[in-house]
């Protein structure tokens, strides 16, 4: 490919992957990359220091983040890598915090819900909400006590709300595949519990090895404000610029690119909002946290015990907790309430900050093929404009790196 001139609109980690693997792949190529703040990171930012809090992604899958531990190692940030403590899971059950074990599922209700799963005929492959397909194979409880409270942990959906394809791909394609999701996770479920990581500084080391090893000029404070096809490219004017483009690549958030577009759509986001709170000398118990399932209308959605998954993050002794608030709830009196009622903490914490962020896409039942038509749509408009971003193949880092790969690969083989 010649020498082709390719403007990235948004520097969240889909943005600089882009970025990066088009600087790799095509190195004759120009690449801008256009971001509205001052700083590139997007939902990862330098995280709080002393006590240590990562205020975006903080727990990464080994198993399901192939794709992010190779760019990790490529940008020689192998030795920052630090593993997680794999620890327990709770849920709080109204009255106290019961432990998501192998015990939990040996109780009679788990066994019942599991035989349930095993003897149902699978279903349509059309999408369902999370609740209603978890209620349909094993049970109303194990909907609501365990998947109800991940979908609003991961999410900030309830799983009444949730896209079962979007949010949990993986019992579908169990089901599809073995009809049942239990025989599906004998099958394949190993495979995904081997623990998480994290890298020692914080993920903010991966955006500023990023920004370092990519040759590319990097628009700061510049807004996308609209797009213009062109017989061959497109130009992308910015709050001071028109920028004349072979290609356009769109890791802008989903309400942001949607609305760039000549059509309308119906794109949502979530907020979410935390609560960092810090408590100097107290010992906590171990896990990885607890989540609060939505029928019993607490103003938490659940709890990460930083501290016990992270330990080397933070040198000074104590308990670093971050709490998931419900939509429209941030005071810090209700996190410190809540974990005084949860987890008997009494003690004053010596910190406690709140940081809310406009950030996942809103996952409603039909999203998938909803966001087929939009990009269909989106490429008659403008055949130039590719799409990366955590609407399309999950919210994860790792997913975003792995399509910010695809996309690169269609550019270089488009011409
Ligand atoms: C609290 C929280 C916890 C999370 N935890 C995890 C986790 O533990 N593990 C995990 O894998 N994932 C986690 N995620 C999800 C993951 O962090 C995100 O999905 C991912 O970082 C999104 O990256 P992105 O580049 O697609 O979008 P963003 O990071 O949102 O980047 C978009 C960029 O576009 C810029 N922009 C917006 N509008 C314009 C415009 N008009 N012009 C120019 N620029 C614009 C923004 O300023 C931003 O820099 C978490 C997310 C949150 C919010």
């Amino acid at each position: 490919m010649d020498c082709k001139h390719i403007t990235i609109l948004g520097g969240g980690i889909s943005g600089l992957s882009a970025a990066y693997f088009l600087d790799k792949y095509l190195p004759n190529s120009r690449i801008t990359l256009v971001e509205k703040t001052g700083q590139l990171g997007g939902l990862i930012s330098p995280p709080l220091q002393s006590p240590f809090f990562e205020t975006g992604p903080k727990t990464l899958a080994i198993a399901r983040n192939k794709a992010l531990l190779e760019l990790i190692h490529d940008l020689k940030l192998s030795s920052e890598v630090i593993e997680g403590n794999l620890a327990e899971r709770w849920i709080w059950n109204g009255k106290r915090l019961q432990m998501l074990s192998k015990k939990h599922l040996l109780r009679p209700q788990m066994v019942l819900a599991m035989l349930s799963d095993l003897c149902r005929k699978k279903s349509s492959p059309a999408d369902t909400s999370v609740q209603q397909f978890i209620e349909k194979r094993f049970s109303r409880h194990v909907a609501s006590t365990v998947f109800d409270p991940i979908g609003l942990g991961i999410y900030a959906t309830s799983a009444k709300e949730l896209s079962l394809s979007m949010s949990f791909p993986l019992l579908k394609k169990w089901e599809q595949k073995y009809g049942s999701v239990i025989r599906g996770f004998r099958k394949e479920g190993a495979l995904l519990n081997r623990g998480v990581f994290t890298l020692q500084s914080g993920l903010y080391a991966l955006i500023n090895a990023l920004y370092r090893s990519i040759h590319m000029e990097v628009l700061f404070e510049e807004s996308v404000l609209s797009l213009e096809k062109q017989p061959r490219g497109m130009i992308v004017h910015t709050s001071s610029r028109k920028i004349f483009s072979d290609y356009v690549i769109s890791a802008l958030p989903l309400e942001e690119i949607a609305r760039l577009m000549p059509f309308k759509s119906a794109f949502k986001m979530r907020w979410v909002q935390s609560v960092y709170l810090s408590y100097d000398q107290l010992p906590l118990q171990a896990g990885f946290g607890y989540l609060v399932p939505s029928h019993l209308q607490e103003e938490i959605l659940g709890a990460v015990f930083d501290s016990h998954l992270f330990p080397k993050q933070e040198r000074r002794k104590g308990a670093r907790i971050t709490v998931m608030m419900k939509a429209g709830s941030t005071r810090k009196e209700t996190a410190i309430a809540a974990l005084s009622r949860h987890l008997a903490i009494t003690k004053k914490p010596d910190f406690a900050q709140v940081h809310r962020s406009q950030a996942l896409p809103w996952f409603h039942v039909g999203f998938r093929e909803d966001l087929a038509v939009f990009i269909n749509r989106a490429k008659v408009c403008s055949p130039r404009l590719y799409f990366t971003g955590n609407y399309i193949d999950g919210v994860s880092v790792n997913a975003c790196i792995k399509r910010s790969l695809s996309v690169a690969e269609q550019i270089v083989s488009s011409d």
